[in-house]
């Protein structure tokens, strides 16, 4: 190892991979850039390592993400596929969750298998169900703690594993704007772009890979937006006809919560997303001052103070009056903006 371990349960992982052979490696439902470049590079240590890695997502890759994924190569699940994937692993690493059922259905395979478990992440809400549980909330993404793990251990970051890492780190600071953009994830980006990651290049196949349909999208839901709680909250929705007619799938929402926090006074958005009809995904944010990764937690989900969500079953009128109130009740509680210092602003997926 090229550095010491930072902790007892890093110097547990290095562990773990050092005496297990064959790895397959996951991430959370609807993966992101962070769980896409995580997974990547994980893989790629592993791999220059000696070790026979497979990737399985339950969910398939979003659109931005797909020339990353190549590199995996990531799998979609089925049910065959996974229980192949399991019988020919010893180990499991989960990255980018902590929570045993945000793997989807690769879950209901652990319980099957003779398979050691780890995981890698950087979410406040988890239940550990690894035998190795390295989480590290502070970490900007689970990218640095990847990043961080590989320099411990002395492996090479290869150009392939410096874009991934980048789209990791670059995705979860929404671009080295959000408040959870410190010295660390800056050092980080710096050492990535003297290995080689393209800035401009990587952020283009991120940034512009949309279809059209997509931004009609964003156009109809954004001029639909509702202003509640004196301009302090701000509500979306989207439908399932507007999935349909544009073509899109739930992936396609990424990044729509994030725009309504442009608007001056505004502390909280929240998007009631019906991807398919009965089950509407919530996303939360706020701009710094509340944190409302609580009210996810509650009804079963979670993620970050100033970004989470959930997954419900029901209406999106049902899915609004279990958020709202609450959401609502946090914003009350809110001390004046004018008696404050200029808010941070944030979030972090
Ligand atoms: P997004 O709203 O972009 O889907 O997610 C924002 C943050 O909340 C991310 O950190 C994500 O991992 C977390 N998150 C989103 N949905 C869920 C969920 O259903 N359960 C949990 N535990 N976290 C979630
Ligand atoms: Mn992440």
């Amino acid at each position: 190892m090229s550095r010491a371990p930072s902790s007892p349960e890093r110097a547990a992982l290095h562990a773990f991979i050092a005496r297990h052979q064959r790895f397959l490696l996951t991430t959370h439902v609807n993966p992101d850039g962070d769980a896409i470049g995580s997974e990547v590079a994980f893989a790629r240590w592993l791999r220059a390592a000696g070790k026979t890695v497979h990737l399985v997502n339950d969910s398939p890759t979003p659109r931005a993400f797909a020339w990353l994924a190549d590199e995996g190569p990531v799998e979609v699940y089925t049910e065959a596929l996974a229980e192949t994937r399991f019988a020919e692993a010893d180990a499991l690493v989960v990255i980018d969750t902590g929570n045993k059922q945000r793997i989807g259905r690769l879950a209901e395979h652990i319980g099957r298998h003779a398979i050691a478990v780890a995981i890698v992440d950087h979410h406040v809400t988890h239940d550990g169900f690894g035998q190795v549980n390295v989480i590290e909330p502070e970490c900007a993404a689970a990218a640095v703690l990847v990043y961080e793990l590989m320099r411990e251990a002395g492996a090479a970051i290869d150009e392939v594993s410096a874009m991934a890492l980048y789209v990791g780190l670059a995705t979860d600071t929404g671009n080295f704007r959000y408040s959870n953009t410190d010295a660390r994830a800056l050092r980080m980006a710096a050492d990535l772009v003297e290995q080689g990651v393209d800035v401009s290049e990587v952020m283009s196949r991120v940034h512009q890979s949309a279809p059209p349909g997509r931004l009609r999208f964003f156009g109809e839901a954004l001029s639909a937006l509702e202003m509640r709680h004196g301009g302090q909250l701000v509500v979306l929705e989207a439908t399932p006809e507007q999935f349909q007619r544009h073509g899109l799938s739930g992936a396609d929402t990424e990044g729509l919560v994030d725009l309504p926090r442009a608007i001056e006074g505004v502390e909280a958005v929240a998007l009631f997303s019906e991807v398919e009809p009965g089950r509407v995904k919530v996303s939360l944010r706020s701009t710094g001052r509340v944190n409302i990764d609580g009210v996810c937690a509650r009804l079963g989900g979670g993620g970050h103070p100033h970004a989470a969500g959930v997954m419900l079953r029901g209406t999106r009128e049902q899915a609004r009056a279990r958020v709202l109130p609450d959401l609502e009740r946090l914003l009350s509680e809110l001390p004046p903006a004018s008696a404050q210092a200029a808010p941070a602003r944030e979030a972090g997926a």
